[in-house]
């Protein structure tokens, strides 16, 4: 494990094993990129309870108000097994910030799994979260939790990364105990921060400010809870659009009329959703460089993640 970078847990049948039912296994480019900027601990919680590889398929069924893991084919309930192998699992993890799990899977699925209202397929379903996942979503609020599925989209992808860079390296200050460390963490994030939910980057402002003189425990504590807020979701464009007028402040004395309106025009094709967010991100490191400005160079609003990992090539969809 090298601990100077992020871990996370992901779907062993993502490129890891032959362990789905079928005894397929499915590859994902993403994945194998990122293995290099992170440790991955893999499960697969079907095989962990001692289901065989291939096996017969296994779905989540809602019986009184309660959704049970059932194998049709078997009349076999799995319940149990599953939940005391995730309660085990998750409790015997080391420090994680993130998973990647297989969607639709009715063990390690977060959304849209089928759920059937009996046990007869003919019954209809709703959409729900496998056992696995669900438990995971509930129990790390401050890791990135996706599907592998859903990460092809890109920003649900960039949503994930920075997330995922953002907790970590909350988790490395929470470890060196300084406050100095928390105040340049909270300066650094600034403007990622305003982009993602200006309410809560007010609030960790105040709460690294320390004006009641609480310890670094408590206070880090406070920090962390609300920075989960401030990530609840990806941030809107037009909190983006606000962040970066900010930035472009910094700048406008400094540049020509002609130079100030190409960028709000491309500000506005971004808006228009014509031209990629890292065009503009761009144009701010390169008026950062040139009239130097170090507290903007150190914004990660300009690079939330390591720039390796920006990828439009395999993504879906913007
Ligand atoms: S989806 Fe989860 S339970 Fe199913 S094969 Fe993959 S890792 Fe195993």
């Amino acid at each position: 494990m090298d601990i100077s970078k992020p871990t996370i847990v992901v779907s062993r049948c993502l490129g890891f094993d032959k362990c789905r039912y079928n005894g397929d296994m499915i590859p994902d480019r993403f994945v194998k990129k990122l293995g290099n900027y992170v440790n991955y601990i893999t499960v697969c919680p079907e095989v962990d309870i001692g289901l065989s590889i291939p096996r017969e398929t296994i779905r989540l069924v809602s019986e009184n108000d309660e959704i049970k893991l059932f194998q049709p084919s078997t009349n076999r309930e799995l319940t149990n097994e599953m939940s005391a192998f995730t309660d085990e699992f998750l409790s015997s993890l080391p420090q994680v910030h993130g998973f990647i799990l297989k969607g639709r899977s009715p063990s390690c699925g977060t959304k849209d799994v089928k759920i059937y209202l009996g046990r007869e397929k003919a019954v209809g379903s709703i959409k729900g979260s496998g056992l696995f996942g669900k438990a995971v979503v509930e129990r790390f609020p401050a890791a990135a939790v996706e599907e592998e599925g859903r990460l092809t989209n890109f920003k649900i992808r960039e949503h994930f990364l920075s997330k995922l860079f953002m907790f970590f390296k909350l988790s490395e200050i929470e470890k060196s105990n300084s406050l100095a460390e928390l105040v340049k963490f909270q300066s650094d994030n600034k403007y990622l921060l305003m982009a993602y939910n200006q309410k809560e980057q007010k609030l960790l402002g105040r709460i690294v400010a320390n004006k009641d003189g609480k310890n670094f425990d408590t206070i880090v504590k406070e920090y962390k809870e609300h920075l989960v807020l401030a990530f609840a979701r990806a941030p809107r464009y037009t909190s983006i659009i606000n962040a970066l007028q900010h930035i472009f402040g910094y700048f406008s004395e400094e540049l020509s009329q002609s130079e100030k309106n190409f960028f709000l025009e491309t500000l506005e094709g971004y808006r228009a959703n014509k031209v990629p967010l890292s065009v503009l991100i761009h144009m701010l490191k390169g008026y950062a460089i040139e009239y130097n400005q170090p507290y903007i160079l150190q914004q990660t609003i300009l690079s939330p993640y390591p720039e390796e990992l920006v990828d439009l090539s395999d993504s879906g969809k913007e």
